[in-house]
């Protein structure tokens, strides 16, 4: 029997209330109630253009989105976000920070994390999402699927040409392929490219991110998540330096 004095009994006790404590501030900062971002600074040569990440929120469980192989929006969307702006140099793929990039990923509501964004002074903010038409068992090919990219301003209308191309068109196999789906194209809020607009949803705005931003504004959908081929490709994590090649052609750099 190991003989504990009361001494390290408190120690020991202390050490499981700061270890609590630890796990219950991670829990709450991972809390799906809070708008809690990331903000990393660009790596050298820093360019001091702001990037806010906005990976979907829906809250829903795998598969209740429509999304195929059991695969969640808001999981596969956060995973983009990271691999497109901090993730580690894999492969050489750049991520927004390589490329000079101050970069957030905001992982609150769509109005909290448009809030963010603006308070932050983003330069250009791009939700990120997948798409569904009816589900997992309707009849999606890759002559229907595609990218899809909604926006507002004529900013906002010039990025969203470059993540339609980058993300869904261009091959470059150093960056992984472009989303399966070959239907890809841009569309204002209201030309009917969403189901939502400006005014509508939910008592919010559903496209807040890209109606009331102060920056450039891209609503990426990547793809459709409700065909296997799509929710296969949303899932790895060698496509995502495609966002950033987008930002940076948009900017006119080489
Ligand atoms: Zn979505």
């Amino acid at each position: 029997m190991n003989r504990i004095s009361g001494k390290h009994w408190s120690s020991i006790f202390l050490f499981f209330s700061i270890a609590f404590l630890a796990a219950a501030s991670i829990v709450h900062f991972s809390s799906p109630a809070e708008a809690t971002t990331g903000y990393w600074n660009g790596n050298s040569p820093r360019n001091y253009y702001r990037v806010y990440l906005s990976p979907a929120w829906h809250s829903s469980t795998a598969g209740a989105r429509g999304e195929c192989l059991n695969k969640s929006e808001r999981s596969m969307a956060r995973v983009t976000a990271y691999h497109a702006s901090v993730y580690d140099w894999v492969s050489g793929m750049f991520t927004l920070r390589e490329r000079g990039y101050d970069v957030a990923v905001g992982i609150g509501s769509p109005v909290a994390n448009k809030n963010d964004s603006n308070s932050w002074g983003a330069n250009y903010h791009i939700p990120i999402h997948s798409n569904a038409a009816w589900g997992c068992s309707s009849p999606i090919s890759s002559s229907n699927a595609g990218t899809r990219v909604i926006y507002v301003s004529s900013g906002g209308s010039g990025l969203a040409s470059k993540l339609v191309y980058y993300v869904g068109q261009r091959n470059y196999t150093s960056y992984g392929s472009p989303s399966p789906g070959t239907n890809d194209y841009r569309g204002h809020v209201n030309t009917g490219i969403t189901s939502f607009d400006c005014i509508s949803g939910n008592g919010v705005p559903a496209l807040t991110e890209v109606c009331y931003t102060t920056a450039v504004a891209a609503y990426l959908e990547a793809e459709f998540h409700d065909w296997n081929t799509g929710a296969s490709w949303l899932d790895t994590t060698n496509w995502q330096s495609r966002i950033g090649w987008s930002v940076d052609v948009y900017l006119g750099y080489p």
